[in-house]
């Protein structure tokens, strides 16, 4: 029935019915992340203009997505300056005088983020990598350090990111510490957890990843752990509105003030198998 009705997420017209269910499974995904009461979800979750998160085919897609949303909020419109997104990244480091940005994150990061540097125009050397304890987590006093490094050089960190649960070893970074750090600086806090966000479901063991909850935005792949079909990638946004920082509209397609799920997602057409396996699951 799925593949002959071939419906479209884009927009609501071609998805009447997947829109809100869509909508809702990534709020039963944001609370599992963050946790807040019923009143934060009827006020948000169905709201036109805002977004807890988007359903993409992988978590390279979520992480690139999130690190969008870092960029654009970080180099945003301001005085005569109209944001990076329309006047790209060489008049945003002339208007805000930085020397360049980077993205902090554990030597054992998953190399989706190199793609994200380099397609958002950071250069993937300045994905910097930062090293581990003898169990494979970031050492937050020595990512500490290179953000001083990195700052007397001019050059702006715009993303700490957390790895809960690297690929290769399974190991959380202490994510806490890397909240306080990202705080500090005032830079966006992405917490990678294409693999190991499965571990939230887990009442046992949901606190091996204590501190997601002051992430900005949080990558869940559910075609892992959650065993849901390929691609089910899933990024969620601690605050309803960060995706205005890439929000698109199109007259034939986009309207303003629809609920049209591709005006704030880096994929235009997408099919609703993943949403649909979610629920199934559940
Ligand atoms: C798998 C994985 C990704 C990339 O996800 P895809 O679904 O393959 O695009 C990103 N980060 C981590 C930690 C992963 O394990």
């Amino acid at each position: 029935m799925m593949v002959g009705l071939n419906q479209n997420l884009v927009k609501i017209e071609t998805s009447k019915a997947f829109t809100p269910l869509e909508r809702q499974v990534i709020g039963m995904m944001h609370h599992l992340v963050y946790g807040e009461g019923d009143s934060f979800y009827k006020k948000w979750m169905h709201s036109a203009n805002h977004s807890l998160g988007a359903f993409c085919s992988g978590g390279t897609i979520a992480n690139i997505t999130a690190l969008w949303i870092a960029r654009n909020r970080l180099l945003k419109a301001e005085g005569d300056f109209k944001g990076v997104a329309k006047e790209g990244l060489f008049r945003a480091m002339k208007y805000y005088g930085y020397e360049g940005l980077a993205i902090l994150v554990s030597e054992r990061g998953h190399y989706s983020l190199g793609k994200a540097a380099d397609i958002l125009g950071i250069g993937r050397e300045f994905l910097v990598p930062v090293k581990t304890d003898a169990n494979n987590k970031v050492q937050s006093a020595e990512m500490r350090r290179i953000s001083r490094e990195l700052n007397d050089k001019n050059i702006k960190v715009m993303a700490i990111v957390g790895v809960a649960g690297t690929t290769e070893t399974g190991n959380v970074d202490p994510l806490n510490d890397l909240a306080d750090l990202a705080a500090e600086l005032g830079c966006h806090f992405h917490v990678d957890a294409a693999w190991g966000g499965a571990t939230l479901l887990s009442d046992k063991y949901r606190h091996l990843l204590k501190g997601i909850e002051r992430a900005d935005s949080v990558t869940i792949d559910a075609h892992k752990q959650m065993y849901v079909p390929m691609g089910a990638g899933m990024v969620v946004f601690k605050h309803p509105s960060s995706a205005h920082a890439i929000e698109h509209h199109a007259e034939y397609i986009l309207r303003k003030g629809s609920k049209d799920l591709g005006s704030q997602t880096l994929e235009g057409s997408r099919l609703v198998w993943q949403c649909w396996c979610m629920l199934a699951c559940r």
